[in-house]
């Protein structure tokens, strides 16, 4: 970086990534693109989330500040550090209003630590732009989110496009995308005053969508190319500024490993099924999702019924499937109960197709393996991801739910039918070939010279300039 040299000292960054897998790991890939620039990094976390984060960053040296995270104000049990830990996600609301307990810790921190010259924080902690602006430090907020579903959230907000009507499958137009039809159920269902119970909250989407407003500029990790209508309406429209520099996947070197006896069991088991070619169906919901009994249950069958080969990870909370399943599969499938280096599968030779709740992390991971999706969104912005995936950038196709809405339980039929397609039927092509185009446009801006590699340089210089 020649034009922020001249200073002797490094500039420095603060990173701090929101207590959830789904959204650490994509600043942690910053953190590398912004060691590769020669800027020093701080990440503060909790103690519980440090050992992840050094362990994933073992090719880096960031440095690590833990601050004790203690919420025995609220109604949370205790020990609880990170989202994927919560007993159920209808906490989610107290342990995001917790963090800003906090804030002390992180500003006597914040005091200690060199000249930071800018920040970059989980828009969920939103208590972080008060600090940042204590300290004059500029602070960009992280969402983990795509252009497509900012847009089309911010439209709804302005226009109030989800009140009054008739049903939650009411199809609405979104007026500056008029191509883009939503219904109300691919959003949360608003929180109501009788489930906050008479807590007061500070974390609400006000707080988000005003610190947002005033933070100095938005990171999306995204690339140009994958999404231009969105990112130019963003910047033309909306603020603050938004810049792209992903997919942020990209700045992790890939697993070099070779030896046989180094890799995890259902990489061998991939290994194995090369001699079938390309065959395999990756299923896997991400680090949050709540799957009832019942639909994994449905699930099993559905993979069972439709004979092709797949890798299905679950979180050690859902064990339950149905009785002699894995038995009887066992030629052609295997199931994992453990965290899995999603990415080392989803570029595997093996890998042709992905069921995915569509966390914007695991799209893009697919993308840019070149693999399609089979979307399946459960919460939070997968719906509106599954929507851009299927509609927008054509890399997908959508489960079918028993009652055509977008939150319907999905019978294994619905599954079963829907597999086939995307491994065997001519949509299924169709779509394989455009995320093999897109994985190489993503490649693209990930290179010196690429659209995100530009932006980040830009941001930096931007930001380390002006000291
Ligand atoms: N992930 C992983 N191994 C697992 C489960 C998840 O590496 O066993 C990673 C996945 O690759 C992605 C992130 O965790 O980077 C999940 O983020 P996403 O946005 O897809 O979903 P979320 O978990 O936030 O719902
Ligand atoms: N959530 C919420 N209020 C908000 C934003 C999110 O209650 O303002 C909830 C959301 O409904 C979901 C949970 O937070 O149940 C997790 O959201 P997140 O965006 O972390 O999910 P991810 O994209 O990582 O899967």
């Amino acid at each position: 970086m020649g034009s922020i040299s001249g200073d002797t000292q490094p500039h420095h960054v603060v990173l701090f990534p929101f207590m959830s897998k789904g959204h650490t790991i994509p600043l942690l890939h910053l953190a590398r693109l912004l060691l590769q620039r020669r800027l020093t990094v701080t990440i503060f976390t909790t103690p519980a989330n440090r050992t992840f984060i050094s362990e994933s960053l073992n090719d880096a040296t960031a440095f690590i500040l833990d601050l004790p995270f203690s919420h025995d104000v609220t109604d949370l049990p205790a020990g609880i550090e990170s989202t994927d830990k919560l007993p159920s996600m209808s906490m989610f609301l107290s342990f995001a209003n917790a963090t800003k307990l906090m804030q002390p810790d992180f500003e006597r921190a914040l005091q200690n630590l060199p000249r930071v010259s800018f920040m970059v924080s989980d828009g969920f902690l939103w208590w972080t732009l008060e600090s940042a602006s204590k300290f004059n430090i500029p602070r960009f907020v992280f969402y983990g989110m795509c252009y497509y579903s900012c847009c089309v959230s911010r439209a709804v907000a302005i226009d109030r496009l989800l009140s009054g009507l008739e049903s939650n499958n009411e199809l609405i137009t979104v007026p500056p995308f008029p191509w883009i039809k939503i219904t109300r159920n691919d959003f949360e269902p608003p929180i109501s005053e009788g489930e906050l119970k008479g807590q007061k909250f500070e974390f609400t989407m006000e707080t988000i969508i005003a610190t947002l407003l005033n933070s100095y500029g938005i990171i999306f990790n995204s690339f140009y190319e994958l999404e231009p209508l969105f990112d130019d309406y963003w910047n033309r429209e909306c603020t603050p500024k938004a810049w792209s520099v992903g997919p942020l996947c990209l700045a992790e070197p890939p697993k070099g490993r070779t030896e046989p006896h180094n890799k995890p069991k259902w990489v061998q088991w991939l290994d194995k099924k090369l001699d079938q070619g390309s065959s395999v169906l990756y299923v896997a919901f991400g680090s949050q999702a709540e799957i009832s009994p019942a639909q994994l249950k449905e699930i099993a069958t559905g993979l069972e019924e439709s004979k092709v080969n797949f890798l299905w990870v679950i979180r050690k909370c859902e064990s339950e499937i149905s009785d002699g399943f894995e038995e009887r599969v066992k030629d052609r499938g295997i199931v994992v109960r453990e965290w899995v280096d999603q990415r080392e599968i989803l570029m595997h030779e093996s890998v042709q197709g992905f069921i995915s709740h569509c966390g914007w992390n695991s799209v893009l991971e697919s993308i840019c393996a070149g693999v399609p999706i089979l979307a399946w969104p459960m919460m939070a912005d997968q719906p509106l991801n599954a929507r851009m995936v299927v509609k927008e950038i054509k890399v997908g196709l959508r489960v079918e739910t028993c009652d055509g809405s977008v939150r319907g339980f999905v019978k294994w039929e619905g599954l079963e039918k829907m597999v086939k397609e995307l491994m065997e039927g001519e949509k299924g092509k169709e779509v394989r070939k455009k995320s093999k185009e897109l994985a190489e446009m993503a490649k693209k801006a990930m290179e010196e010279g690429g659209s995100s590699k530009c932006t980040l340089d830009l941001l930096i210089n931007e930001t380390c300039g002006k000291m």
